[in-house]
């Protein structure tokens, strides 16, 4: 979508490689899992094994790229990178895991979207670094076995839920991704500010941060709205006050909520009574794919208390009716 805090990647955040963080000591927040990754990394950097594979879950622009890129080039090893649609047939996969050197890391994002012609392949391929292969068809057809070099499979998700059992099992690392801590991403924000040549105070960085959604790819992004504001309003240096102006008129309130984030919320109330509602529902009211509600909207309204999910479907918190200034229906008050 154009929101300026969609989650999803545009053309314009391609630009931004340049701040992508290029080790593990350079990646800011996530604290426990980098931590873990380290010890694994080095232990099978010191057994000179490849890595075993890692499934890295959570919401759209929290660094699971940048992570997988950050794996390997601590590893020593050759990145390679495609994405679960993009696999069409098993033949293609063949194709990426025979071009492999031992200890490669083959990155897989959204491996949710695999066909499941091609993950059956890809269970011998993890287990035993082993390809089966059925070469012609009809009378002539015979199934060959190719051995591949050990590699390590990074795949990532938005949606561990729909992940094959089968699948899930096979990653010997499974991460999960948290929303970044405000102070977390006020270092993001800095660290960005000066690798673009940006005047930034320290209070301008956490107004922009406080506003990002907890995701770094967000903060990127009013980052260089902001920083598109300054420039045309002659500033040399941005401070909360001049943050604050221009994140206002794009229409980011003080949580990070956009338009969307609101109409969203409005809707369950006025339309549903605060739920529960279902997801197709919401997103046909909404005009919006169910994939966006459930990966991109709902998660960070969710970790802020605003609504919760229950199996009959979303329901506004009591916060959830605050922050829109109504007052919920006699039944569901607190
Ligand atoms: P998607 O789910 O869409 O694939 P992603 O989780 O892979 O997204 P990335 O592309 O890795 O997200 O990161 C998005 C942007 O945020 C990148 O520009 C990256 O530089 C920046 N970024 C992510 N994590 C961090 C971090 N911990 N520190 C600094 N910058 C970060």
């Amino acid at each position: 979508g154009d929101r300026l805090i969609d989650g999803d990647r545009l053309p314009e955040d391609m630009a931004e490689t340049t701040l992508r963080p290029q080790t593990l000591d350079d990646f800011t927040g996530q604290k426990k899992l980098r931590e873990n990754l380290k010890v694994f990394i080095d232990a099978a950097r010191g057994r000179s094994e490849a890595l075993d594979h890692v499934l890295l879950f959570g919401p759209p622009g929290l660094g699971k790229t940048t992570l997988a890129q950050i794996v390997a080039r601590e590893l020593g090893v050759n990145f390679r990178a495609t994405s679960g649609p993009v696999i069409a047939k098993a033949g293609d996969l063949a194709a990426l895991l025979t071009n492999l050197q031992p200890r490669d890391v083959l990155f897989i994002d959204e491996i949710h979207r695999l066909n499941p012609a091609v993950e059956e392949v890809l269970y011998p391929a993890m287990e035993d670094f082993q390809l089966d292969l059925i070469i012609g068809e009809g009378p002539a057809a015979r199934s060959i076995r190719i051995d591949l070099a050990p590699f390590t499979l990074v795949a990532a998700t938005t949606r561990s839920g729909l992940i094959t059992t089968p699948l899930r099992e096979r990653f010997g690392i499974p991460l999960r991704l948290q929303f970044y801590e405000p102070e977390e991403l006020t270092r993001i924000v800095k660290r960005g500010a000066d690798l673009l040549s940006f005047g930034l105070t320290e209070d301008g960085a956490g107004e922009i941060a406080r506003r990002a959604r907890g995701t770094p790819r967000v903060a990127g992004r009013l980052l260089r709205r902001v920083r598109d504001f300054a420039a045309v309003a002659g500033k040399k240096v941005v401070d909360a006050v001049l943050a604050d102006a221009a994140l206002t008129r794009l229409d980011i309130d003080k949580r990070g909520l956009d338009a969307m984030d609101r109409r969203y919320m409005g809707c369950i109330a006025e339309n549903y009574g605060g739920g529960p509602v279902g997801a197709e529902t919401l997103g046909a009211a909404l005009g919006e794919q169910r994939d966006v509600i459930e990966e991109v909207i709902e998660p960070y309204l969710m970790q802020q208390g605003l609504i919760q999910r229950t199996p009959r479907g979303r329901i506004l918190s009591a916060a959830g009716w605050r922050y829109l200034c109504l007052t919920p229906p006699k039944a569901i008050e607190p």
